[in-house]
């Protein structure tokens, strides 16, 4: 064992990314970590309901010893034991992020000699994390490219504030060959789902109309979805697809707010991907970095450079699992190169 690192969840941005990061890197080199000032300067610091599962999932598949693992709690100790993968479930008790759950113990269970399978409950579109349409078009078809085989289900869509999703992800043992993705290539369309749940169908046609308008497409490419026993909630993805790249972009209905200006909110985020030629968007780079890590190499070309990027590359750099260097090549092109 090698010896124990200390991690300032404070540090650059200060989100529960670092959090994730570093739990998955502890567990992938078998080493003792302690997270202090968690989440410390948001506005309810330390661990909340996401957080805590993060850190169970990933002392479930490490029979971790965990010091810190309660909610508000700002520091976490944790030391890993050996790989206990497989079968795991997971529950967040609130409609907190399944996805986030789910990238942080991938890392390890991509490394994993026999097959997984790991069922999370919780919420499955989120704001201000990846939504489970978001890895699957834009996060898990990078893995697959780089070999990893992997197959998300989502068997009930869980909205904010109720929750009730249910994904499980099934791996299968393959090795990760390194990311060469500097290029979008031809372009395959708009795409766009709006789903409701408790909240009239109206709300969705109308935001879909806006979108087809807003990019000039046909309206029956778009797709709508009405949620049953649920809700209330509404959530509305857009998407730009291309050969070797995926651009999307969430907006959340609320009461009070126009369906055209929740379109308009996402059609307008999605413009700005469309801006650049980057294949990679503001999101998505900072998730690449630990597949990149895994595979030992890889390069990509962003459109922004972000604040949970940067961080993300700083905690990495602090486990020594790998040195990332970013370079502008315009104002809205950034070159990400890790390894070689
Ligand atoms: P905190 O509440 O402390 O901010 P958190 O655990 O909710 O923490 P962050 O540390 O902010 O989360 O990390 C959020 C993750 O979600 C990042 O990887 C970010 O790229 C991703 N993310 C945020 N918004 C989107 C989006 N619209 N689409 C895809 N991914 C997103």
């Amino acid at each position: 064992m090698k010896t124990e690192l200390v991690i300032d969840g404070a540090q650059g941005e200060g989100g529960g990314q670092i959090l994730r990061t570093a739990l998955s890197l502890a567990v992938l080199q078998g080493r003792s970590v302690r997270i202090e000032r968690i989440r410390a300067g948001r506005s309810k610091p330390g661990l909340q309901r996401q957080h805590l599962t993060c850190v169970n999932a990933a002392q479930a598949i490490s029979n971790a010893v965990v010091e810190g693992a309660h909610i508000g709690s700002t520091c976490v100790q944790f030391t890993p034991r050996e790989p206990v993968y497989g079968e795991h479930h997971f529950q967040i008790g609130t409609a907190g992020s399944t996805m986030l759950v789910l990238q942080t113990i991938l890392p390890p269970l991509l490394a994993a000699k026999t097959p997984c399978r790991i069922g999370i409950d919780g919420g499955t579109h989120n704001m201000l994390a990846p939504t489970a349409c978001f890895i699957e078009r834009c996060f898990l078809p990078v893995l697959r490219k780089m070999g990893a085989k992997i197959a998300l289900s989502v068997e009930r869509i869980g909205l904010f504030p109720a929750g009730g999703g249910r994904v499980v992800l099934d791996i299968e043992p393959a090795a990760l060959a390194p990311l060469l993705l500097l290029e979008r290539g031809a372009a395959k369309g708009i795409g766009a789902l709006a789903l409701v749940a408790g909240v009239p169908g109206s709300v969705a046609t109308r935001e879909l109309a806006a979108v087809a308008k807003h990019f000039n497409v046909p309206i029956d490419q778009l797709t709508q979805q009405s949620l049953e026993g649920t809700g209330p909630g509404n959530v509305l993805s857009v998407w730009a697809g291309f050969e070797n790249a995926c651009g999307l972009s969430v907006a959340h209905g609320a009461r009070g707010v126009a369906s055209e200006q929740v379109a308009r909110r996402a059609c307008n985020d999605l413009a700005r991907y469309l801006l650049s030629e980057a294949p990679v968007c503001e999101y998505l780079a900072d998730q690449l970095l630990l597949p990149i890590v895994l595979a030992g190499k890889g390069s990509f070309i962003t459109n922004c450079v972000t604040e949970h990027l940067c961080t993300n590359i700083a905690v990495i750099d602090q486990f020594g699992a790998g040195r990332f260097t970013v370079s502008e090549l315009s104002k809205h092109a950034w070159r990400v190169d890790c390894g070689g």
